[in-house]
């Protein structure tokens, strides 16, 4: 027998309506290229978002086809997010800092037919436009009076193009789950991979994350994403502001821009903010040398790598910021767990409690989480046990658009997600490892991940990175790479003897090599693909104090 509740599905314009109506007035605050501070509030940016669901229309893009960006967080990006998604079109958001060959890859094999630009990246597009055949018009987003000079062919400013538009468009209702965005992967070996969301898991996952227990928002909360819209949907922060009521900052290019970030904290009184270790990173090392203060700022959710508990302190302890950590990835539009405290964990003595926040939380309500042998069988929550992270749930990916690649997909219906965990029991996972940067030594694994976060809590350690070298007797054996703090020289001995009653001793690196920086993938994580090929011959000495 079915249940006798209306069937309304759940469609990103059921957020966007909510929006208009009930949090008309929130503001949305934005840095662009041709603005340094634009602010309106949610009912002007939804009609706007309706003419670009008019324009589109108009120019005969049909239901289900993709529409590209290639745009930092502003305004005018949230608007094709819903304007976009709520006619029944697809929002592809293309990350820019994807190398140019992945670009037009990706391009291509989205079929996109517009393209949405920042006016930075027009000279790129122009140099790729010869091999971008599919896409037929170019919105550049600014007016008209800052549109660059450009040889792209139909190029228009984005506000020209909506200038010609009604505010009316009644957004139609279809299934929800038809294909709201898409988002492709950066993929370290390989093509990028789309990950292809549907309005249903868009809602619920912002549903689900705006819980106390995970991101807890609500319409008194001032959000800044620092997370880029390019990037899993910048967390669902654009969903997530408008289901709530949030006022929204959106930092355009000056996302890695510190001294920008901190204005915008200070001015528009944000309380909550999201994004990875780097910019937190950042953040400090600016407020440290120019005294600045971030007082608004309550809590920050850091994730896409660990966070080191020593920044956690810092935060803490000199600004005022709680930072919590989450876990997620593409192929889970992105949130899976977050580091908030259960009752039974808020009662532990102090250094055990405080040694939580650096593991990456537990599961959020709807994402269903399991480690596993290799025999797929399911390993205790002892928090000693390591095993393959594999995830379920309705914003969990079911497959890769068009393509075959579903090795990652069993057959009981569970997504490996490709890294290595642990779970206590209280239920908090903590990530050890990728499944490919764990270190094998003697048939035992060694966490990569908490090395790294040991190395970086020395006082002359910037930025650590532990990879596996390959070793005659035992497989393979840590080497520890480090970027030394400005001035700082710190001794291998020292450095070594620094993990002592810390880890296991065969856990201890068996050297340490010293860098200048450390190579970054297209998202800005450790590229601990490129640091393996750029120390594949090293050999590491005879006599360790590991072994
Ligand atoms: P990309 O695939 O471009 O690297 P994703 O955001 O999909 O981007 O990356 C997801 C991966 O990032 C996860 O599988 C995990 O390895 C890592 N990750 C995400 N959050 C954390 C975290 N809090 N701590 C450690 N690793 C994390």
């Amino acid at each position: 027998m079915l249940g006798q509740m209306m069937d309304r599905p759940l469609l990103i314009s059921m957020i966007a309506r909510h929006a208009e109506q009930w949090h008309a007035n929130r503001e949305i605050v934005s840095v662009t290229a041709d603005q340094p501070r634009h602010r309106y509030t949610f009912r002007e940016a939804l009609t706007r978002a309706r003419k670009l669901s008019n324009a589109l229309t108009r120019g005969g893009i049909k239901h289900g086809e993709r529409i590209a960006t290639l745009a930092w967080n502003d305004f005018r990006h949230f608007e094709i997010y819903y304007g976009v998604s709520c006619a029944g079109f697809v929002c592809h958001t293309i990350n820019p800092r994807l190398f140019e060959d992945q670009i037009a890859y990706i391009a291509n094999h989205a079929q996109d037919r517009w393209l949405f630009l920042d006016p930075a990246f027009v000279p790129l597009i122009e140099t790729l436009q010869p091999r971008l055949p599919l896409i037929e018009k170019f919105v550049v987003l600014t007016d008209d009076a800052h549109m660059p000079a450009t040889r792209l062919p139909n190029a228009i400013s984005y506000e020209a193009l909506l200038a010609q538009e009604s505010g009316d468009f009644d957004w139609p209702d279809f299934d929800e789950n038809t294909a709201s965005s898409l988002c492709y992967t950066s993929g370290t070996t390989g093509d990028p991979k789309g990950v292809l969301y549907s309005h249903r898991s868009t809602v619920l996952h912002a549903m689900s994350a705006a819980l106390p227990d995970s991101m807890n928002l609500s319409s008194t909360q001032t959000i800044l994403a620092v997370v880029p819209m390019f990037h899993v949907n910048a967390w669902g922060l654009p969903y997530l502001g408008a289901m709530v009521g949030a006022k929204l900052v959106f930092p355009g290019a000056k996302m890695g821009d510190p001294e920008t970030l901190q204005q915008l904290i200070e001015s528009e009184g944000v309380t909550f903010a999201a994004g990875v270790p780097t910019v937190w990173q950042g953040l400090i090392a600016h407020l440290e040398k120019s005294g600045k203060r971030v007082d608004s700022l309550k809590r920050v959710l850091s994730g896409g790598s660990a966070v080191p508990v020593a920044l956690m302190d810092q935060m803490r302890d000199k600004y005022g910021v709680e930072v919590v950590h989450a876990w997620g990835m593409t192929e889970n539009s992105p949130l899976g767990t977050v580091c908030s405290f259960s009752p039974e964990v808020h009662r532990l003595p102090v250094a055990q409690r405080e040694a939580q926040r650096g593991k990456q939380g537990r599961a959020v309500f709807g994402v269903e989480v399991k480690i596993v042998d290799e025999n797929d069988t399911a390993l205790p929550h002892d928090g000693k046990a390591f095993g393959a992270l594999k995830i379920r749930g309705p914003w969990v990916a079911s497959g890769y658009y068009k393509s075959g690649d579903s090795a990652a997909f069993d057959r009981k219906g569970w997504f490996g997600t490709g890294d290595v965990a642990t779970f206590d029991p209280f239920g908090y996972m903590q990530i050890t490892d990728r499944t490919k940067d764990v270190i094998k030594s003697g048939g035992e694994w060694i966490s990569s991940i908490e090395l790294e976060n040991l190395a970086v809590a020395h006082p002359a350690v910037a930025q650590a990175a532990v990879i596996a070298i390959a070793h005659p007797k035992w497989q393979e054996r840590p080497l520890l790479v480090i970027v030394p703090k400005p001035g700082q020289k710190p001794a291998r001995e020292e450095l070594l003897n620094f993990f002592v009653g810390k880890v296991a001793k065969w856990w201890i690196p068996d050297d340490v090599a010293f860098v200048d920086k450390l190579p970054l993938t297209a998202t800005g994580k450790l590229s601990k693909l490129q640091l393996r090929q750029q120390f594949q011959d090293y050999k590491l000495p005879e006599s360790t104090p590991g072994r």
